[in-house]
Parts: structure tokens; sequence; C-alpha cells
């Protein structure tokens, strides 16, 4: 396995802007050559090859890609519960702050906002399989109609003399 990590960004012109965008996402790759890092990011289709590089990324080096070790490295996140912005301090403008709650690629202000983002999920899973069963009525209903339009019926279990 590929042991470097590469930071992969847009070029930006250096006489236009500077900054960075808001919100922007940079993958992370680990890869053994800059354009194999390149390849990998899923920029490709987004960005022209040309207008992508790769940066060492040294400090993330036999470290395991996670959210907690990009907070830990200064990243910032949105929690997946709220949608507030989260440093390793905290919830941004926080009187409070506490450590977010790192649930696998997930963060959380704390276990409330897990618990939002918990209820959001079910209630959309719910949903799905509420379509999924009128689909399937639809379907049998239909299904239902074509026999008759064809003009379907048993076969005759015969007649006993
Ligand atoms: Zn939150």
């Amino acid at each position: 396995m590929a042991s470097k990590t590469w930071l992969v960004e847009p070029v930006r012109d250096p006489y236009y802007d500077q900054s960075e965008l808001p919100g922007e996402v940079r993958p992370i790759v680990r890869a053994d050559t800059r354009a194999q890092a390149i390849s990998d990011s899923g920029f490709l289709g987004l960005y022209r090859w040309t207008e992508l590089r790769a940066v060492r990324a040294k400090e993330f080096d036999g470290q395991p890609l996670t959210p907690q070790t990009f907070l830990e490295h200064g990243w910032c996140f949105e929690c997946s519960g709220c949608y507030a912005r989260l440093t390793i301090d905290g919830r941004e403008g926080a009187a409070d702050p506490k450590p977010p709650l790192v649930v696998g690629q997930d963060v959380f202000c704390d276990e409330a906002c897990r618990d939002k983002a918990r209820q959001r999920h079910a209630e959309i899973e719910a949903e799905n399989a509420r379509r999924k069963r009128d689909l399937a009525e639809l379907v049998a209903a239909r299904s239902g109609e074509g026999a008759v339009k064809h003009g379907y019926r048993p076969a005759d279990s015969g007649t006993v003399p």
C-alpha cells in the first residue's frame, strides 16, 4: 500500500484569487506518485489534469485518515446533525465549546446532534420504505390488469364424471 499522503487541490490563477473557497473539499489521497494522487482524487472530470496539483501532506503519513486526525491538524468540519462549523475546540461561536463527537466519518457537536441526525436518517428510511411499498402495489395492480387484458385464465382443473 502506498505510504505517501497527498493533498490534491485545484490550482488557481495567482493574479486572480489567492483565497480559499468556503466549504471547499480537498481530498487527501495516499499514493506513490503525484500523478497517481491526482488520478485517485476524484477531481478529474471536475477539473482538467493541468488544473490540479498534488502537495505532499507528510503530517498525515502513517496516520489514519479519519475526521479525528484532520481535526487534530486544524481542519474544520460541519456537524452532521445541525450543520454548525466545528473545529477541534468545538462549535464555532459556542459560549462553552466542547470537543466534537466523532463517530466513523461523521462529526457532531454532541450527542443531541447525533440524535438529530439519527432521527433524520430514520425518517428518510421510513419514506423510502413507503415509496417502495407504493411502487410494489402499483406494479402488482398493473400486472393484474395485464393478465385480464391478455385473456389469462387459470388452467382447467378438469371435471370428474
Ligand atoms: Zn451540531
